[in-house]
């Protein structure tokens, strides 16, 4: 899934030794020995829509939180710099645009999708 910005919260769960002895293993397979990945990706395969539907939830109120592009503005970086908006690189390459309420070029992707 890339870097999440999504949070984490710690959660206690009381499990017999021999699912514990059962996870790591599976654990180890699957992820190198990251119990919380597996425990994450058996959650989540056991839930399918019902996370999807939050993750739907969590990536429209990140887009509103986007500021808007102002048109004919896109272009290519040229150098290295950093977007205001994310506060990640902009590789040289990258797309970039302005937008509304800020001075310099940011990321094309983090402005609002759709003018
Ligand atoms: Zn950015």
């Amino acid at each position: 899934m890339g870097k999440s910005k999504f949070e984490t919260k710690r959660l206690t769960v009381t499990l017999d030794d021999y699912v514990i002895e059962a996870a790591q293993k599976k654990a180890q397979i699957m992820f190198k020995g990251n119990l919380d990945y597996y425990i994450n990706w058996l959650i989540c395969n056991n839930n399918k829509q019902e996370i999807k539907k939050k993750i739907r939830g969590i990536q429209k109120a990140e887009e509103r939180k986007k500021p808007t592009a102002i048109q004919n503005t896109e272009k290519t970086a040229m150098y290295n710099n950093t977007c205001v908006f994310c506060k990640q690189t902009i590789y040289q390459g990258d797309e970039i645009c302005k937008a509304e309420g800020y001075e310099n070029y940011i990321h094309k992707k983090c402005c609002r999708k759709g003018n």
